[in-house]
């Protein structure tokens, strides 16, 4: 009887400090969540991962001279930034100059590189200038036209500026990572770091930040065991979290039973999955947090050429077309919408920085789901139509790609979308809806055990991986602290 006493006491004492703990998704919230954790002595930890690899939208690959980044890309800032602060004395990032792509017009090809800086320069401004309206779209194309109408005296000028609005939209959309500049929020409640916004990883990839998290950088001895806590091809399909205990099961009918589940699945996917997955339904302040934030997608294409066709002073172009043209495109591949191909919405060629035969494109806009399911030759060859048409390559001298890389983020059913935005409907009373989303449930209120991280509940740095990572290490703080 005192033997049986004993181990109980001690099964009960053991459980309190070592709760089991499942997180799903290991993206960089996942892996900071259990990194805090095992570093503070919470070992019982599994990570389910439906994807066959870790990192989720971090995720390098090499490519050419180093590694290329199909997710995230730049360190954004260098003050109050948690990846920043991780990496700066390592001597792994460097200073990207300020992008200044030129301007290239489907009639008059290459625009004088002077103008082209003005205009990126008052796009910068205008973006900077204070908010007042319900969607950047509004406010922008206003001042816009406020501002250009100034050149009026020079019509050609005029009409150029007028048509490199679609530019501008494109600018502002990769940034945010929307479809239309009229999804995103005038006013938002991001904290933009100071310091560079550009920072890269010169040619080391983003994934350098989970091997720091994982403590396998710069001493592999020091690793924390975060590889044999994480399950690969382990698709969530439901968490049922009324009980004490929350149950967990797989899509291949696995089952996990955890004192607490960190989810950490992108705000698409909760978008797209949040009836079935949890059990009981989400609360409606949480469904209607999901409801109102905005997640869509931008496609980037890595181009690997046999030989470079550039120099070193191209800093990259962007397209810009003419209405008529853009109604006349003969290239006859791929997806068109009333009209008007998918090339469109082809809107930078940027170098990419200590890769020196590596190319970047950004495909932004509505086309973007479909243009994800066109098959690469199909990309490749609207490409090589861009460069001919809008002469930013000479014939005689541009190679074909050998080598292109890309991802479907849109499409994939674990992502669902590339970075999460405020839409104009986001921003409701005292409450942001990333706090709404970061709220944990359960019946328990001393000991929550469904937990909210991943980018899009950060309530001041949503949509990076420095917010991603801040999220992982608040839910594990949470759990720390019910068992301090
Ligand atoms: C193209 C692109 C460019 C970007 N550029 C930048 C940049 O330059 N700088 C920057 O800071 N950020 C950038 N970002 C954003 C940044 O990558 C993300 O904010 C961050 O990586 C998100 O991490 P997370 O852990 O929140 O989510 P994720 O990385 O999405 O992790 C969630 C994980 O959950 C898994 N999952 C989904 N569903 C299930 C399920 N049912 N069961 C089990 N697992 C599941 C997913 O596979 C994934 O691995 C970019 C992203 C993309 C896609």
């Amino acid at each position: 009887m005192l033997v049986k006493t004993v181990l109980l006491l001690f099964f009960v004492s053991f459980g309190a400090c070592d709760p089991s703990v499942v997180i799903v998704g290991a993206g960089a919230s996942g892996i900071a969540a259990a990194a805090r954790l095992l570093k503070n002595d919470i070992t019982n930890i599994t990570i389910l991962e439906a994807e066959d690899r870790i990192g989720g939208r971090v995720y390098s690959v090499p490519l050419g001279d180093g590694y290329v980044d199909l997710g995230a890309e730049w360190c954004h800032g260098e003050k109050d930034n948690i990846v920043y602060d991780m990496v700066k004395d390592l001597n792994i990032l460097q200073h990207t100059n300020k992008f200044y792509p030129e301007i290239y017009h489907s009639k008059f090809k290459r625009l004088d590189q002077n103008f082209s800086n003005l205009l990126l320069d008052t796009f910068d401004e205008l973006i900077g200038e204070p908010n007042k309206n319900s969607s950047i779209g509004e406010r922008l194309i206003a001042r816009y036209e406020e501002v250009i109408s100034q050149w009026k005296n020079d019509p050609r000028v005029y009409a150029l500026a007028q048509e490199a609005i679609t530019v501008f939209e494109a600018y502002v959309i990769g940034y945010e990572g929307a479809f239309s500049w009229f999804d995103i929020s005038d006013n938002d409640d991001y904290i933009l770091s100071d310091g560079d916004l550009y920072l890269h990883w010169n040619g080391h990839g983003f994934k350098t930040i989970l091997d720091l998290l994982m403590q396998k950088y710069p001493d592999a001895s020091k690793s924390l065991p975060i590889d044999d806590k994480v399950l690969l091809n382990k698709e969530v399909h439901e968490i049922a979290w009324s009980s004490k205990q929350a149950v967990v099961k797989c899509s291949d009918s696995s089952t996990y039973v955890a004192d607490h589940v960190i989810v950490t699945v992108s705000l698409g996917v909760l978008k797209h999955q949040h009836t079935s997955l949890f059990r009981p339904k989400l609360p409606s302040d949480k469904l209607q947090a999901i409801e109102q934030l905005g997640i869509a997608a931008v496609h980037k294409v890595l181009l690997h050429f046999p030989q470079r066709w550039w120099n070193d002073s191209y800093t990259g172009n962007c397209f810009l077309w003419n209405k008529d043209d853009a109604k006349h495109i003969s290239f006859g591949e791929g997806p068109v919408k009333d009209g008007i191909s998918w090339l469109t919405s082809v809107s930078v060629l940027l170098p990419v920085l200590h890769n020196p035969n590596v190319l970047e494109v950004w495909i932004l806009g509505h086309f973007v789901p479909k243009v994800e399911q066109c098959p690469d030759e199909v990309v490749i060859n609207g490409v090589m139509y861009l460069l001919d048409y809008f002469g930013v390559a000479v014939a005689e001298t541009i190679t074909r790609p050998d080598i292109i890389i890309r991802n479907n983020w849109y499409t994939n059913p674990h992502f669902r979308g590339t970075y999460s935005f405020q839409t104009p409907r986001t921003r409701h009373g005292y409450h942001s809806d990333p706090a709404i989303l970061s709220e944990p449930l359960g019946n328990n209120r001393e000991k929550p055990n469904l937990l909210f991280a991943g980018e899009a509940s950060n309530p001041t740095h949503y949509s990076t991986v420095q917010g991603a990572i801040e999220t992982g290490f608040r839910e594990a703080d949470r759990i720390l602290k019910m068992y301090k």
